[in-house]
């Protein structure tokens, strides 16, 4: 394959070797832009070129992160219950796993946790609920504790509350919220495939609402939904596109009771390549290892810094994660540090 420096670029040799990442990491570190194909030759790069790739990647992550890493803190403010069917979604109407069922937290519990968030040293405090949408009540508790944690921790908010119209995006923004997450998932040809009861257009809309209301736009996908590579490297292009600030990028745990339930796709290296991909198609933007991290990338958990710089502590949604202190001790045994600065 050669490098190309614009969206027209066709392979032109079935094979590449190890010098082309480092050839393209150049191209990134110049201003240039990964294109489709270049895209896709790193997630179907042998296994054998992933120290190469990361080797690589690292340089573009050292130019806009240096040794940083930022930790989000998940607080899932309200539990199962929800109308969507969303296919990898313990908490989705279609789910038959035993999660915990619950309405949105009381302002105690919640305070809780911004000082838990505040305590392991997080940047961010994501206020998650399982829904389509906010109703009205889940919108008047968002508005009164994001000002209280604001004023109490040093704290961004990122808001994950489902679909939103443009009204509770500038509703989200006067009180405090920082950031929304909603992720896009998948490409938007795979979607259906995951979810039926809203579309890739739907989210997409929400995504521009939030930008218009001045928030910062937190999107990124899940790996291991029997999508092809091609899908990966489309859904990466929509955020380029878009242009969303931070990029979480989940790994399937096909959680029993769920449609999604048995499906086992994914190696470390597989979900390396993956993020490296992220990497070298938004070069300067947050890429966070996300669910599934422990289980998919192993042994390999450390490697996955050398391309993303943030990850979550403490716990998922409805899944655990390791412990925070075997979160700070790899970050400490890669040589890289906590941030808690802006970026
Ligand atoms: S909308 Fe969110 S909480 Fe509801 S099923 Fe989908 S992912 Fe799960």
């Amino acid at each position: 394959m050669t490098l190309q420096s614009d969206a027209t670029a066709t392979l032109t040799e079935p094979q590449i070797g190890i010098e082309f990442y480092q050839l393209l990491a150049d191209k990134v570190l110049d201003g240039g832009s990964v294109t489709r194909e270049e895209a896709l030759a790193i997630l179907e790069a042998p296994d054998a070129h992933v120290p190469a790739i990361l080797a690589a990647g690292f340089q573009i992550r050292n130019r806009y992160f240096g040794r940083t890493v930022q930790l989000n803190f998940l607080m899932s403010a309200k539990s199962g219950l929800c109308p969507e069917d969303c296919h990898y979604c313990s908490q989705s109407k279609v789910s038959e796993a035993p999660v915990p069922k619950y309405n949105i937290l009381k302002r105690e519990e919640l305070m809780k946790a911004a000082e838990q968030a505040s305590a392991q040293g997080a940047k961010t405090y994501c206020l998650v609920i399982s829904a389509r949408g906010p109703n009205e009540r889940e919108m008047a508790a968002v508005e009164q504790i994001v000002p209280e944690i604001k004023a109490k921790y040093d704290l961004d908010i990122c808001a994950c509350l489902g679909l939103l119209n443009q009204e509770q995006a500038e509703r989200l923004k006067a009180c405090g919220v920082d950031r929304v997450n909603h992720n896009l998932n998948t490409s938007e040809t795979h979607y259906a495939e995951v979810c039926t009861t809203h579309t890739y257009a739907d989210r997409i809309q929400t995504l521009k609402h939030v930008r218009a209301a001045g928030m910062e736009m937190c999107s990124g996908g899940i790996i291991g939904m029997d999508e092809r590579p091609e899908d990966v490297v489309s859904m990466a292009m929509d955020l380029r596109e878009l242009g969303v600030h931070s990029i979480p990028l989940n790994f399937l745990e096909s959680i029993e009771g769920t449609p999604f339930q048995g499906k086992a796709t994914l190696t470390p290296n597989k979900c390396l390549k993956a993020l490296a991909m992220f990497r070298f198609v938004i070069p300067d933007r947050e890429l966070r290892i996300s669910g599934g991290r422990e289980v998919h990338l192993r042994t390999l958990q450390p490697m996955g810094l050398y391309v993303a710089n943030s990850m979550f502590v403490g716990d998922y949604l409805t899944t655990k994660g390791q412990p925070p202190e075997a979160d700070r001790q790899m970050i400490e045994d890669l040589g890289f540090e906590v941030t808690t600065k802006v970026e």
